[in-house]
């Protein structure tokens, strides 16, 4: 009988690593930044045809390599920067594993053009499906310049799996601008079938590479941060609680200099906005995390795109204080103080990191100790806070309050207010008791569609719980009996249909405090003061009054900013007066 057991060929070996490091066209052009950032560069240029599917162009100014280690290069495990097995943990450099130029030369046509300072010529290796077809001397610069053409063409499988142009390259440039925010003193050129996409100049100021990636008006939103204990020490920028997006993509991390996404991390991030931002919003972040290497393990994937701590629990302590004090020092959060001060306490008595619940509106942790993590911990009013610390001047459009702040000018969008405002007080009285419900006098009585009548079968019992209670009529009439207090006087009917449209969008999967959040983000809506509505000044004060005693008080629940501030500085910029 024959064994069924086969040794891999060399060549099928090199393939499935190559499946490992190389997935689409952006690993490339990763794992080529990588070498060149390593070799010293100071200047990187990505020259992409047909999202890196035609051909992947990467030139640097780096300290290049001599001919044997041109040669040597392309072959399999060859590296420079690992020689014996301790190197492993104290890894300094973005590349170690020696896999990434043979394994992207065994999938592609490659050609390397490099010349280091003491060779008087360049040389040219060219390889096809990782073979050696040529090697030449060449006229180069000191420096690398590496181009992979036909991408997989070898691999058809792997080919297939290339998205559209569009697609390869919005990760490709994904890549460059992870790079590019953590080396300032590099340029960055992006060019994509002849278009320029990206072009930062070095500089020492790691400020100006961030505003140049993220756009002006992100970076406007940010605030520095700095922080050192025993364990780590953190730089870098992060949002003030208004900047908010509807994704994580502008969450940028780094463990000593290489992007990472980790659980960790992002953990100590998310947790430390938790109270500050509504919950299906995210954060910006650029944070640069260093650790003395021997309490990281970087070589846990092929990719190098995930870590292992030493220590998880001391990284999430330090990253999420960091956080918090620095957030504590944005305007509107005094209330991040007190956070803080618990956090201490906290950790004197509790030991582990506390899992996720993902819930808001649970007061007490497991163990029955206050969680900052959750709103209710805030709800006193806080003496002296930034609201009640603003003088309302009047109001303009109709729509905003325009205010004396201590740091200058505050600005207040009325409706965005006011519904933080309702919805708070929703939240509060459905976890208190019941939501406060107005019984109509005369039921209001509607005609709902057919599909509106399903979806309002499959939400009736939720719905009265949250003070809507609507009743069948017959056919396809219905009466509404009763509405949440907040929104007593409103349009009743638009308001019905808003809800069962939204739920109706939703599917049928919507549940639990996820549907009551967005049920009463709707009913806040409906209830809120509009634009264009004069206030009285006792109307503006109260508002101010309201939004000191709750939380996310700087946010409406759709996730826009309720004030913005243009402090003294600003207005002498803007007067030219430095
Ligand atoms: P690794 O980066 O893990 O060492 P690679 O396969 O990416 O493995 O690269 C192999 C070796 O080739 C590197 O260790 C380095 O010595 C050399 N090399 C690759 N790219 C460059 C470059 N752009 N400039 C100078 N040397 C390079
Ligand atoms: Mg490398």
């Amino acid at each position: 009988m024959s064994s069924k057991i086969r040794i891999l060929s060399e060549d099928l070996i090199v393939k499935i690593a190559a499946g490992e490091v190389v997935e689409r066209p952006a690993s490339v052009v990763k794992e080529l930044i990588e070498n060149s950032i390593d070799a010293g560069a100071t200047s990187i240029i990505c020259d992409i045809k047909a999202g890196g599917m035609e051909s992947i162009l990467v030139v640097d100014n780096g300290y290049g390599m001599s001919r044997e280690d041109a040669l040597l290069a392309t072959e399999r495990y060859a590296t420079s920067k690992v020689r014996k097995e301790e190197d492993l943990y104290a890894i300094q450099t973005l590349g170690f594993r020696g896999e990434a130029l043979p394994s992207i030369a065994s999938v592609s046509k490659m050609r390397l053009i490099t010349r280091d300072v003491t060779s008087q010529v360049g040389i040219e290796v060219y390889r096809e499906a990782g073979i050696e077809v040529s090697v030449c001397d060449a006229g180069s610069p000191v420096g690398t310049s590496v181009e992979v053409k036909n991408l997989f063409y070898n691999t058809p499988v792997r080919r297939r799996f290339m998205k559209s142009v569009n697609t390869e390259f919005f990760h490709i440039h994904r890549v460059v601008n992870q790079m590019a925010l953590s080396k300032p003193t590099i340029q960055f050129r992006l060019v994509h079938d002849g278009r320029e996409i990206l072009n930062v100049p070095k500089t020492n100021d790691p400020s100006i590479r961030i505003e140049a990636i993220l756009g002006r008006e992100t970076y406007e939103g940010l605030t520095p941060v700095e922080f050192r204990d025993e364990t780590v020490a953190l730089m870098g920028y992060i949002g003030k609680p208004m900047l908010t997006l509807s994704t994580a993509k502008s969450i940028f991390t780094y463990v000593n200099g290489r992007f990472v996404r980790d659980r960790t991390v992002n953990r100590s991030i998310f947790d430390a906005y938790r109270a500050l931002i509504p919950r299906d919003r995210y954060p910006v972040a650029v944070l640069f995390i260093d650790l003395s290497p021997h309490r990281i393990d970087v070589n846990v994937h092929p990719t190098k795109r995930e870590i292992r701590f030493r220590d998880q629990e001391k990284v999430y302590r330090s990253i999420h204080l960091a956080l918090l004090s620095r957030l504590k020092a944005v305007p509107g959060d005094a209330r991040i103080s007190r956070a803080i001060e618990a956090y201490w306490q906290e950790k004197g008595v509790h030991g582990g990191i506390r899992e996720e619940t993902g819930e808001y509106g649970q007061t007490e942790g497991k163990d029955g100790g206050r969680s900052l993590m959750f709103p209710e911990f805030f709800r006193e009013a806080q003496p002296g806070g930034f609201y009640t610390s603003l003088f309302p001047l009047g109001q303009i459009g109709g729509t905003y309050i325009v205010c004396h702040g201590p740091q200058g000018l505050v600005i207040i969008d009325q409706h965005a207010a006011h519904e933080r405002v309702l919805f708070e007080k929703l939240k509060h009285q459905f976890g208190n008791a019941a939501v406060v419900r107005q019984v109509l006098l005369f039921p209001h009585v509607m005609e709902l569609s057919p599909a509106e009548d399903q979806i309002l079968g499959v939400y009736k019992d939720e719905l009265e719980k949250l003070g809507m209670e609507i009743e069948a009529f017959g056919g396809t009439t219905f009466a509404v009996k009763s509405v949440p207090q907040v929104v007593a006087g409103e349009d009743i009917e638009s308001l019905v249909k808003d809800i069962i449209g939204e739920l109706a969008s939703e599917g049928r999967s919507l549940q639990g405090a996820a549907m009551t959040e967005k049920v009463f983000t709707i009913i806040a809506c409906h209830g809120a003061i509009r634009g264009n509505r004069a206030l009285r000044d006792e109307e503006m004060q109260t508002l101010l009054g309201d939004l000191e005693k709750i939380d996310f008080a700087t946010t409406c629940p759709h996730g826009r900013p309720i004030f913005s501030e243009i402090d003294y500085p600003h207005l002498d910029k803007l007067f030219k007066r430095r």
